[in-house]
């Protein structure tokens, strides 16, 4: 049986499953055959981005599986390389071709960096138009997004960022609630870095509700009102990371999984000139 997944109403009135499908990393040769797989597991909010090169795969397996398109929540980012209003107005048009979608529900600018503000000023009027029917930010930290929100008159409706138990975003989530911003977790499970799968404090809870500690991180989040949208390229693990609806994690529970935290990504840091740089340079096929 499916899960029912919860929908969250975002500042734009669209609703956006809490619970998606992280497509990054997925091998390309296997992409299709793996977002089918999700689909058939009950996923209907699929995440992808023009600088993963994922989208004409997930698009295929979007036309493939015939589910009806306001039954699906696709996500699509403006890469780096196409920041700036005109750029990233194409490169929207060319994602959308990609996709073989007439629209995205969600169009996020991928990084903070380069001319974002031209970016949002597109993906603005794509808003307007329609063809971007929720637009927001990846990677924001707070200052960045402030920045944005407070020198245009749209608010993103979506900030996604890196989030699992050793770097859990308090301050960031906090913000992005007063601010109307809805948070999204990506890396919600850490990619098993840090032996997040063996960890005492995880595995002890998971025990407890006879769970996995891939399912108590994912509960944990969602009970933050964060947004998650974990990878697999195994149908039984999506099928497990999605059971996460018919039970609940206590006070304690919650208390025992902020001890992890340490306040620092374990996976790219935003700040490093180095890995700017590195955004900025990388070369793509499409
Ligand atoms: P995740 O935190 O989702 O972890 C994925 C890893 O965990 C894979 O190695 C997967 O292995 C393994 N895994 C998944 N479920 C289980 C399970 N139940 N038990 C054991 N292992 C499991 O990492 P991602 O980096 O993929 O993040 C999720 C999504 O976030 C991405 O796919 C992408 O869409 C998005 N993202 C966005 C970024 C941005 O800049 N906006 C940056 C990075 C990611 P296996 O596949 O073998 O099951």
């Amino acid at each position: 049986m499916t899960a029912k997944i919860p929908q969250l109403t975002c500042n734009t009135g669209t609703r956006m499953p809490a619970f998606g499908f992280g497509v990054f990393q997925v091998p390309a040769k296997d992409t299709e055959h793996v977002v089918a797989q999700a689909l058939e597991a009950g996923y209907r909010h699929l995440d992808t981005a023009a600088a993963d090169e994922n989208e004409a795969a997930v698009g295929r397996a979007i036309t493939a599986s015939h589910i009806a398109r306001a039954d699906l929540f696709v996500t699509t980012k403006l890469r780096v390389q196409d920041a700036g209003e005109l750029p990233s107005r194409d490169a929207f048009g060319r994602s959308l071709d990609r996709l073989g979608l007439d629209y995205a529900d969600l169009s996020l600018i991928h990084q903070p960096f380069g001319d974002y503000c031209g970016s949002w000023r597109a993906i603005k009027a794509l808003h307007h138009e329609g063809l971007a029917r929720a637009t927001g930010t990846s990677n924001f930290y707070p200052d960045r997004l402030v920045d944005l929100i407070d020198h245009n008159e749209v608010v993103p409706a979506v900030n996604q960022i890196e989030a699992h138990p050793f770097f859990q975003r308090h301050g960031d989530l906090k913000m992005m609630r007063e601010r109307g911003v809805q948070m999204t977790a990506w890396d919600p499970l850490g990619q098993g870095r840090s032996d997040l799968f063996d960890h005492p404090v995880l595995t002890a809870i998971a025990k407890t509700h006879d769970r996995t500690a891939a399912q108590v991180v994912l509960r944990w989040l969602l009970q933050r009102d964060i947004a998650v949208i974990p990878k697999s390229v195994h149908l039984a693990r999506m099928r497990e990371n999605l059971a996460v609806f018919d039970f609940s994690l206590t006070d304690d529970d919650m208390t025992a999984i902020a001890g992890p935290d340490t306040g620092a990504s374990t996976a790219f840091d935003h700040h490093d000139p180095a890995s700017v740089a590195f955004l900025g340079t990388t070369r793509f096929t499409t």
